[in-house]
């Protein structure tokens, strides 16, 4: 990441009363706590004590069944086995890319994308690109994109599998936010349709925390072996602590309501910043988002993205430089991620007109 635009965000971040329309984290009001502390000390008094001690690299078996059961419901025949618990989904990235991409090429994705998938391409050596001949594999979020909160159309989706196919290469399908849509159907993934293609990506992280650092990858049969080194060589296992309180939270609670909740939760948050954008920046372009954190909006005339977050800031409400998430990097016209998660509905607003004021200079 830029220094400078990394330096502006930290401020935007630390500055007390700024509104944050930035980062795109889950809203911390719907971590289950309570139900994290009970887990916490059910698997601390486990008279084993497995949830402090080593544990094999793939990770905690009762854990594994849960996610493959998971995937099976969605589609996708995954047996326990296949799942590698990992350290978030973005350590499922880092092991794909460095299994599944052939140094030095380059990645086809979305013209935006998710800034910290880009950021290992590229410091791996690969890089990202929109074109979709010539590549080494793809990146995508087929169920919900980060920035743009879109799923992939039954024929965009026909059209990537397709072109893998026919190119030989590898789909990394990063699942993050499958089960964040507002339409509540978290689609059949990639990984049902292909897999000796598609490296699967998925996390906790967006629907029970993040702090917990827990997710998984399922690698193509083939490269299991290799992915499961490269998890060994990089950190052992997942945090063991996590799997084992994530796995008894799982086993009491009822997720798909905890799923309902977040969703009606999130979703008239979208609406309502939604509204906001098209009352005081009428001239900005966005689409309504189908799920997940944020909305992408791109505004109507030259200027520099990293100028508009420093003004954001001065008005008081942070943002996402668009040029983080753009495959090309540029910063003008400026784009901004905008996230409706983390601030309630009057805030979201206020928010909006802070950065119409910062945008009027
Ligand atoms: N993929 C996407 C699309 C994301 O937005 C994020 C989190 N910002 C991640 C992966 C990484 O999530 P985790 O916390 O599980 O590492």
């Amino acid at each position: 990441v830029d220094e400078h635009i990394d330096a502006l965000m930290r401020d935007g971040a630390a500055r007390a009363g700024t509104f944050s329309l930035g980062g795109g984290l889950p809203a911390s009001e719907l971590f289950p706590r309570r139900a994290l502390a009970a887990s916490f000390l059910r698997v601390i008094r486990e008279p084993g004590a497995s949830a402090l001690q080593y544990g094999w690299p793939e990770g905690r078996p009762g854990l594994r069944a849960w996610v493959a059961e998971r995937l099976r419901r969605r589609g996708a025949a995954v047996a326990a086995e296949e799942v590698i618990l990992t350290s978030g989904a973005q350590q499922a990235l880092a092991i794909a890319a460095e299994v599944a991409f052939a140094a030095g090429g380059r990645i086809g994705c979305d013209a935006e994308s998710y800034p910290a998938a880009l950021a290992l391409f590229r410091a791996r050596g690969l890089t990202p690109t929109v074109e979709r001949t010539g590549v080494v594999g793809f990146y995508a979020m087929p169920a919900l994109s980060n920035p743009r909160g879109h799923g992939l159309g039954e024929d965009e989706r026909r059209a990537l599998l397709a072109r893998a196919r026919a190119a030989g290469v590898p789909i990394v399908e990063d699942d993050a936010y499958a089960e964040l849509r507002f339409d509540g159907r978290s689609p059949r993934p990639l990984l049902a349709e292909a897999r000796a293609l598609v490296f699967h990506v998925g996390t906790f992280s967006k629907t029970i925390c993040p702090g917990l650092r827990v997710g998984w990858l399922v690698a193509p049969p083939d490269f299991r072996q290799r992915a499961l080194v490269a998890k060994h060589t990089s950190d052992l296992e997942a945090n063991s602590l996590a799997q084992a309180l994530l796995e008894d939270f799982l086993a009491h609670a009822d997720y798909d309501a905890l799923l309902d909740r977040a969703r009606r939760f999130y979703a008239p948050r979208a609406r309502r910043l939604a509204e906001a954008l098209r009352r005081a920046l009428p001239a900005w372009r966005f689409t309504l988002p189908e799920g997940g954190f944020t909305i992408w909006v791109e505004t109507d005339r030259e200027g520099d993205d990293a100028a508009l977050l420093e003004a954001a800031i001065r008005q008081g409400v942070s943002v996402d430089p668009g040029r983080l998430f753009r495959v090309d990097q540029r910063a003008s016209p400026p784009a901004l991620r905008l996230s409706f998660a983390s601030e309630p509905g009057p805030r979201l607003a206020e928010g909006v007109e802070r950065l119409a004021r910062a945008w009027a200079g």
